[in-house]
């Protein structure tokens, strides 16, 4: 497949979605790297997102909730070049109803070649990468629109 190269720019957009079982954990998660993420911008899944803003202030553009579409809506905009970074705190311990969304919201953001945190170790070594707060030219599938 040829490629061609897209420039993730300082300012970032960050995508959140976490499970409900993870909810808490991507909360604290948040608090903690609360000054960095305001350098950004945000969106998330519709519960996560509205939680996030709620505990910590932070403003978080709300899609629809995951089962209602929101993973879907998040990859649609990697897909368009949108998203520089996906945190996303799935569960690995309980079923979704929206499995497969999930997975097609896993591989999407492996196809644009984008940085993907499913874990918070993960996301904290995202955000102590100089990249995230710096451009990082990343290789992406060559397309037309
Ligand atoms: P939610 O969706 O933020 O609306 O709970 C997350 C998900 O279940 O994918």
């Amino acid at each position: 497949m040829s490629k061609h190269e897209l420039i993730s720019p300082k300012h970032k957009v960050i995508a959140l979605v976490a499970h409900d079982n993870m909810k808490d954990e991507l909360l604290e998660w948040v608090e903690h790297h609360r000054e960095k993420l305001a350098l950004h911008t945000l969106i998330g899944t519709g519960t996560t997102g509205k939680l996030v803003n709620d505990k910590t202030g932070l403003v978080v553009e709300r899609l629809r909730s995951g089962p209602l579409g929101g993973d879907q809506q998040i990859g649609a905009r990697i897909a368009d070049g949108d998203v520089d970074v996906l945190l996303f705190f799935w569960d690995p311990l309980e079923p979704q109803p929206h499995d497969p969304d999930i997975k097609a919201l896993l591989r999407i953001a492996v196809v644009w070649n984008i940085p993907v945190a499913c874990n918070r170790a993960t996301a904290d070594f995202i955000m102590s990468s100089p990249f995230i707060t710096n451009e990082y030219v990343r290789q992406v599938p060559s397309h037309e629109r």
